[in-house]
């Protein structure tokens, strides 16, 4: 960290070089062949984690959140045409979205549970110091300070007393909880089809080994951001909505169940769903394939891992076959049982029941 003669200058020459370096981190992994998931959790593990010690010294000012995040989103988003907003992706796992870090929201918690550490003089001496001269003109309101710093004093006064009171390792992820959940936004999907039982959904796309491939086609895919003909023709990008395969209308659902090779492999999915399911009912079948919700909690695993193997398929090869996608689900069953070693999984054995 550079020290400056004023408080508002060391904000500025900090943020500046810190901003730039990781703008410049970022653009330089733009070529790694990650999938979404992948991309998300490398932005949160190592492109972010740098700004951390920054930001619970100083304030991060808001034109340097912005450029931050565009770098974020640009980097996440490459290659896609279609786009969730950042309100989504920075949702709970469980809420839709994929647990992004926030930057600006992030950096808010960190130095406001520094300042609250302060206050409580639980800081280290120069911190304790420093906040406690800052306090008073925080409080007449006619702080010389930066405006940033203090927007953060009133974001300090919105929070709960528990939250300010906290003395835990916890409190910066308390507090960071707390400054999401207030800007809570449903995503679009779920507002569009109020129906469905999304937080089964959402808790099927997260399961626990299934490959992060599939689950990136079928989270696109759910939140319908694949760019299909139709969907094109209505944003008129393209002169007509058919197929380019078959010339019927191009919708997800005719690319999973009925256009050309896609057909003979939606018949098969459903006799493998049959194998594990043999109750099943079409309704089911199709419940689960089509949305990745078995309305039956039994083995869920297996049937959630073959919807979403399922729908990478045929959303992403060209000529479907049954031997491919039977090859497919065999490579990554057995992927799966060397990841378990020698455990016993159940998921595992009753994958194993399946004949592939
Ligand atoms: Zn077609």
């Amino acid at each position: 960290m550079t020290v400056c003669g004023s408080f508002d200058e060391m904000i500025e020459v900090n943020w500046t070089k810190t901003t730039a370096l990781t703008r410049a981190a970022l653009f330089q992994q733009i070529h790694r062949n990650l999938n979404l998931f992948e991309t998300v959790w490398h932005v949160n593990v190592f492109c972010l984690s740098k700004l951390w010690y920054l930001a619970q010294i100083l304030p991060l000012p808001d034109k340097y959140a912005t450029v931050l995040e565009r770098a974020v989103s640009f980097y996440i988003w490459k290659g896609y045409l279609y786009k969730l907003k950042k309100t989504q992706l920075c949702l709970p796992k469980g809420k839709g979205g994929l647990q992004l870090i926030a930057v600006k929201e992030k950096c808010q918690a960190l130095i406001t549970r520094n300042i609250l550490r302060g206050q409580r003089g639980e800081s280290d001496p120069m911190d304790n110091d420093f906040w406690e001269r800052q306090i008073l003109p925080f409080r007449s309101r006619k702080s010389p300070l930066p405006k940033s710093i203090q927007s953060l004093w009133q974001l300090i006064e919105s929070y709960p007393p528990e939250l300010i009171t906290s003395d835990t390792k916890q409190q910066t992820k308390l507090i960071y909880k707390h400054i999401m959940e207030n800007n809570f936004q449903s995503p679009r999907i779920t507002e569009q089809f109020p129906n469905q039982r999304w937080h089964k959904i959402w808790h099927n796309i997260h399961l626990a080994n299934i490959p992060t491939a599939w689950q990136t086609t079928v989270y696109c895919y759910i939140n319908h951001i694949i760019p299909t003909e139709e969907r094109k023709h209505q944003h008129h990008l393209t002169d007509s909505s058919a197929c380019k395969t078959c010339g019927y209308l191009d919708t997800l659902k005719h690319r999973i169940t009925n256009c050309g090779t896609a057909k003979t492999t939606w018949d098969g999915a459903k006799h493998l769903l049959q194998q594990i399911w043999p109750t099943s009912q079409l309704n089911d079948k199709h419940q689960t394939l089509l949305l990745v919700d078995p309305p039956s909690e039994n083995a869920v695993f297996v049937k959630v891992w073959l919807a979403a193997g399922f729908l990478h398929y045929q959303l992403t090869a060209s000529v479907h076959t049954m031997e491919e996608l039977l090859k497919m689900f065999a490579t990554e069953r057995h992927k799966f049982e060397q990841k378990c070693n020698a455990m016993n999984n159940q998921n595992l054995q009753q994958l194993k029941s399946l004949h592939l």
